[in-house]
């Protein structure tokens, strides 16, 4: 059965509940192919992928080495469990190369399949690791305002966003949020808040006396991204992690830092914990361990917290794909091509040349308020006025991402009044280029009110 464009759009209208779609939304974008940054829909358009999907195709679309990989696992051992005393050859293989990539001592692996199983994994993991060691009133969990965190239920109660929360009721208990570090924002911390290192300090003397209020016997872990991405790719300070980590340490509490987003080469190291030189105690990641070609995700353990849930009877959780065959033989080829191909070095310097492509084209704007990026994580702040800092209103029935998309074919996200780009790594100069110039040609036409004039 070969069903034409409009049959399919009538189709997905008519069967498939999207994410974040209204009913009322008529227009559907049906992709039919991908090759490198580029991807096709069923209408013939080509489309520039400056989004990586959701933030991962690390090694781009279309990668048939990757398809040959998947296609003889599956003849040999499509699927066994891993529950109990079983396992099986990729899914050990992936294990021992992920020890070896992470930093010590996080050397045990816990697989997903996606990074919302992860982030509800580790959440556990912390809770259960303080209860097997005798200290079961731990529970708290500190998050920070704009994270994301998936959409379970933990990850939902640590997401600091409102809607994760509204309508969805009670949500899980004990969770407290904090002021995430965002140096643009410089109001968030006071008057006095002039310097990065200034952001720290507030932050910092936030934490101490959030841990003091709710008692530090009574908290399990900190969860957060290094690098927020949902909440508009906000950067911290350098000295933001090593100081977060030094204060957790002497409370006895657990670190657990979402990678999801920037793990494999997003930030030009296989992790972020190694760019902001902070080690956690665990590490969520899903995405670009397979770039996405299947799901897939793994959390990385350290020594002191699997020595604790391996205790008695091991630790009581596992989703029925731990460990997939399929996926984890996948994750192998992908890592292989990150690392044979130079990809972290490449994420570096042509988030570089991306960055410098963005800042000269838009930098003058009236409408652009700074572009920040960390490898291949990008965003550019939208604003109404550049002295006041004041954000962009947004019309949500013609925002700049879907004009952008609509006009020139370049896919880029938006994220709380910014615009983000995470691009395959392998992305070209050439591309980088063309990204750069769609988001000119509809952002010159932008009005400090949000209205976007007609091209
Ligand atoms: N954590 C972070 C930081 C994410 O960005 C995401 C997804 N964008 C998730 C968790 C959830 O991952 P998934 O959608 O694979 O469940």
């Amino acid at each position: 059965m070969t069903l034409d464009a409009a049959e399919l759009a009538r189709l997905d209208r008519a069967h498939i509940i999207h994410p974040y779609l209204p009913g009322t939304a008529t227009e559907r974008v049906v992709m039919t192919e991908g090759a490198g940054c580029r991807l096709t829909d069923t209408e013939g358009r080509s489309y520039l992928d400056a989004t990586g999907g959701l933030w991962l195709a690390q090694i781009g679309h279309g990668r048939t080495d990757l398809a040959d990989v998947a296609h003889e696992q599956m003849k040999k051992l499509e699927y066994f469990t891993s529950f109990w005393d079983f396992s099986n050859e990729r899914a050990i293989e992936l294990a021992s190369r992920l020890a070896e990539l992470a930093p010590d001592p996080l050397n045990h692996v816990y697989y997903t399949s996606g990074g919302s199983e992860g982030v509800e994994a580790a959440i556990k993991m912390a809770r259960y690791y303080h209860h097997r060691r005798g200290e079961s009133s731990r529970t708290w969990i500190l998050a920070r305002s704009k994270a994301y965190h998936g959409v379970g239920y933990g990850g939902s109660s640590a997401a600091g966003f409102p809607l994760y929360q509204e309508g969805f009721a009670p949500m899980v208990p004990h969770v407290s949020h904090l002021t995430p570090p965002w140096p643009y924002r410089t109001e968030l911390y006071g008057d006095q808040a002039a310097t990065p290192q200034d952001v720290t300090d507030f932050l910092i003397r936030e934490l101490e006396e959030r841990i003091a209020e709710i008692g530090p016997g009574n908290i399990a872990a900190m969860v957060g991204e290094p690098i927020m991405g949902v909440g508009g790719m906000l950067v911290p300070p350098a000295d933001y992690w090593p100081r977060v980590r030094e204060v957790l340490d002497r409370h006895g509490i657990l670190l657990i830092f979402d990678e999801v987003v920037t793990a494999y080469g997003r930030v030009g190291e296989w992790f972020a914990a190694q760019y902001f030189d902070t080690t956690p105690d665990i590490i969520v990641t899903a995405k670009g361990i397979t770039s996405g070609y299947v799901p897939l995700g793994a959390l990385l353990v350290g020594d002191h917290v699997a020595e604790a849930l391996l205790r008695e009877q091991g630790f009581p959780m596992g989703y029925t794909y731990n460990g997939h065959p399929v996926a984890t033989a996948v994750a192998l080829a992908n890592l292989d091509v990150i690392e044979k191909e130079g990809l972290l070095a490449r994420a570096t310097a042509m988030g570089a040349f991306l960055h410098a492509e963005l800042q000269s084209q838009l930098g003058e704007l009236e409408v652009v308020g700074e572009v920040r990026s960390v490898g291949m994580m990008l965003a550019v702040e939208l604003v109404a006025d550049k002295a006041t800092r004041e954000p962009l209103p947004l019309d949500p029935e013609r925002m700049p991402h879907d004009v952008i998309r609509r006009e020139t074919g370049v896919i880029v996200r938006d994220s709380a009044h910014s615009l983000v780009l995470s691009p395959p790594l392998i992305m070209t100069e050439a591309e980088a280029k063309e990204a750069a110039g769609a988001l000119r040609g509809v952002l010159e036409r932008t009005e400090p009110n949000g209205r976007i004039r007609q091209a």
